[in-house]
């Protein structure tokens, strides 16, 4: 809270310190975390509405420090970004989402997808399609079983050769989705620029779909506007049953969120994937 009186300034910049303070101390463990075996995916699983199948699972990082605990990526994903710290981050992520669908494959999940994060600043210091055709390579995986969400401010960033690489990424075949759908200021724009294969609807609209008739208007204007460009949809944030039924009713291709399943161990994951596709 903001202190006020004549001690409020000495409040502030003590509180400044302590925060400059966690961050330098964060980020040097952070430095740490990869060789340590700090990190860990979980998956979570995205459902086709009307079969009830897992079709796709989104990676997200997990970082447990020994005396820090638990720390949020919405904490260390944007440290690790300023600190150039994402490049070696993201090629670990990949490279074990990658060989973890390897394994789902080698079970017989033939048609399951992978979806992992990419953020803003890997565009511009990493080459993300060598690192994709050299992760496919090692885990001997198509293409089209890797979907990379991108956000708004990673197409933002650089746009021309933002668009270059998107066009390589799509030559290789993976899939391209916008993640965070509706919330940047041109999420239409971008649409219409990039060759995305996939939007995911923000979860701030779908946690309004069950008690906004506007907001659910919107979610419906979406749904169409993809069907007609041939484009896939994935809800995010589906929390209650009366979301998921429609969101179900609209058509959504791939719903997910915590009602659905939490994003968990890959060997809590396994039992759900069910019986193995049809060779
Ligand atoms: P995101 O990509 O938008 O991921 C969705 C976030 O919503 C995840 O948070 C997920 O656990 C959470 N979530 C899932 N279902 C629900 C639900 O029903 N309700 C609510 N309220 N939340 C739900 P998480 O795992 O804490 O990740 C936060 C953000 O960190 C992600 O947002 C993504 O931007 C970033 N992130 C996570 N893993 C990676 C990664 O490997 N690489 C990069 N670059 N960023 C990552
Ligand atoms: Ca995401
Ligand atoms: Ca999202
Ligand atoms: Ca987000």
């Amino acid at each position: 809270a903001k202190a006020e009186g004549r001690n409020g300034f000495q409040c502030y910049t003590r509180d400044m310190g302590l925060q400059a303070l966690q961050r330098v101390e964060l980020q040097s463990a952070l430095r740490l975390a990869v060789e340590h075996d700090q990190f860990e995916l979980h998956y979570q699983p995205q459902v086709a509405p009307e079969s009830g199948r897992i079709v796709a699972v989104e990676a997200l990082l997990r970082w447990r420090h020994p005396v820090l605990g638990n720390v949020s990526p919405d904490r260390f994903i944007p440290l690790a970004e300023e600190t150039g710290l994402i490049a070696p981050i993201g090629r670990w992520v990949l490279r074990s989402a990658g060989r973890q669908l390897q394994a789902w494959h080698a079970a017989g999940h033939t048609r399951l997808v992978m979806a992992v994060n990419l953020s803003a600043r890997q565009f511009i210091t990493q080459d993300i399609p060598q690192l994709v055709r050299e992760t496919l390579e090692l885990c001997g995986l198509p293409p089209q079983a890797l979907e990379l969400e991108l956000t708004e401010t990673a197409l933002m960033h650089n746009a021309e050769s933002v668009h270059a690489t998107l066009s390589t990424l799509k030559a290789i075949g993976v899939l391209l989705a916008l993640d965070d759908f509706g919330t940047g200021y041109s999420s239409l724009n971008h649409l219409r620029r990039f060759p995305i294969d996939t939007i995911k609807i923000d979860k701030s609209f779908t946690a309004e779909i069950a008690t906004s008739d506007d907001t659910a208007a919107i979610v419906r204007a979406i749904v169409e506007m993809a069907g007609s460009l041939g484009v896939e949809i994935v809800a995010e944030g589906v929390e209650h049953e009366q979301q998921l039924r429609l969101l179900a009713a609209l058509h959504c291709h791939r719903v997910q969120g915590y009602h659905i399943g939490r994003p968990m161990p890959a060997a809590e994951l396994a039992p759900l994937l069910g019986v193995p596709d049809e060779p």
